[in-house]
């Protein structure tokens, strides 16, 4: 059976190409044609459409999520002895852009049921930085494999400090809390188009989403050399971090079909759990939250159980992943900054267990038939649970 089955993609990048490829090829085409390749039209449709979707008022686009990072806390005037509080179980650009700010992060523990940063772990960290020469600017929450953060606790425990809230939702693009989409959940909100992220273009790009008109003006500026209204005054120290037009014109088809691929994702995520919920940690998602399913992660019991485990998914042809094999406090480059407490156990746990299966939205059914029955056959591999 596994012979007729087309091998089976942890990301399929090239299956969404059988249904848009003809509209890519002529958005291309039609930017090749108007030569406009920074900041042509197709950059501003995508932003407005973007805004149409996520019902933030505004949306910059960028080069890549990382600089969307950047060009945030650069907006808040982040910079040298200022504290940010980002979670340590994350991709290293939550605290890289802090960082290459010659900022501060200080980073704080996760929640072993969401991944999300911890509230005792964030107070902690407060309490810490309150005591010390740093001045405590803001959070950065992720919104790790695709479940939006708790917005409303982080909100409150952010006003009372007197702090910002930024949202990393790389990987959280279509996630929502009630009927509030990702890109309105904080003050402000980045996300990436790498590749294989929930909206991916074929290349890096980036967005920054928020309500705040002159935030939104310094970002604009920012990303654009901090030119003024005319290109050649310059108003900001800035970056050269604008989205390419012809991303832009394929993340314009991309986000037309953006839709039924939510569903798709949603559909394959609950098959997964429904089958998995008695054999393994499911990743778990509240009543209210809706996860975007960038990736679906469960977690095995310790390292060695999940790389025995992962091996023979590996022999049959079935391909995993692992987000994130050490937090990002005992990374060498890191590991000199500030944290919430000596040990961050939650985070250094999943670490150790973590492990991401197939998840995109075109994941056939005999390929989800057979990832399932698989992990059927071995899970004597795991302890009851
Ligand atoms: C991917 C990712 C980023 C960075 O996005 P790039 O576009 O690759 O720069 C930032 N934060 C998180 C949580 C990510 O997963």
């Amino acid at each position: 059976m596994l012979n007729q089955m087309h091998k089976i993609q942890f990301i399929d990048l090239k299956a969404q190409q059988k249904i848009i490829g003809k509209k890519i090829h002529r958005a291309i085409a039609q930017v090749l044609k108007h030569g406009q390749f920074i900041l042509g039209e197709e950059v501003e449709k995508l932003e407005a459409a973007l805004s149409q979707y996520t019902g933030a008022t505004e949306v910059i686009t960028c080069a890549n999520g990382t600089d969307a990072l950047t060009l945030l806390l650069m907006a808040y005037g982040v910079g040298p002895n200022d504290a940010v509080f980002v979670p340590t179980f994350t991709f290293a650009s939550t605290a890289e852009a802090v960082a290459q700010l010659h900022a501060t992060p200080v980073f704080v523990d996760v929640c072993p049921i969401t991944y999300n940063i911890d509230l005792n772990s964030l107070n902690q960290a407060i309490q810490l930085v309150s005591n010390s020469q740093l001045t405590p600017k803001g959070i950065i929450a992720v919104d790790l494999f695709g479940l939006p953060a708790d917005y409303p606790a982080l909100l409150k425990i952010a006003a009372c400090h007197d702090l910002w809230v930024i949202a990393d939702a790389a990987q959280s693009f279509g996630g929502a809390i009630k009927t509030q989409k990702v890109g309105t959940l904080a003050q402000a909100t980045t996300t990436s188009f790498f590749p294989s992220k929930p909206l991916g273009c074929y290349g890096d790009g980036g967005a920054i989403f928020t309500n705040n008109l002159a935030l939104a003006n310094t970002i604009r500026s920012l990303r654009n050399h901090g030119a003024g209204t005319h290109r050649y005054d310059h108003i900001h120290i800035g970056l050269n971090s604008r989205l390419d037009t012809l991303q832009a014109a394929i993340l314009i088809e991309k986000l037309a079909i953006f839709p039924f691929e939510l569903e798709r994702r949603k559909e394959i995520a609950s098959i997964y759990n429904d089958a998995l919920q008695n054999l393994v940690q499911i990743p778990k998602q509240g009543s209210k939250i809706e996860h975007a399913w960038g990736l679906y992660t469960i977690a095995c019991q310790n390292n060695a159980q999940r790389t025995l485990f992962a091996k023979e998914l590996q022999l049959l042809s079935i391909p995993t992943n692992i987000y994130y094999r050490k937090p990002l406090h005992l990374q060498p480059i890191y590991q000199q900054y500030p944290r919430a407490s000596k040990h961050l156990p939650q985070a250094e746990a999943l670490c150790q267990k973590v492990l991401s299966l197939p998840m995109h939205p075109y994941l056939t059914e005999s390929a989800l038939t057979h990832i399932i029955s698989t992990i059927k056959k071995l899970s004597y591999m795991f302890e009851p649970i």
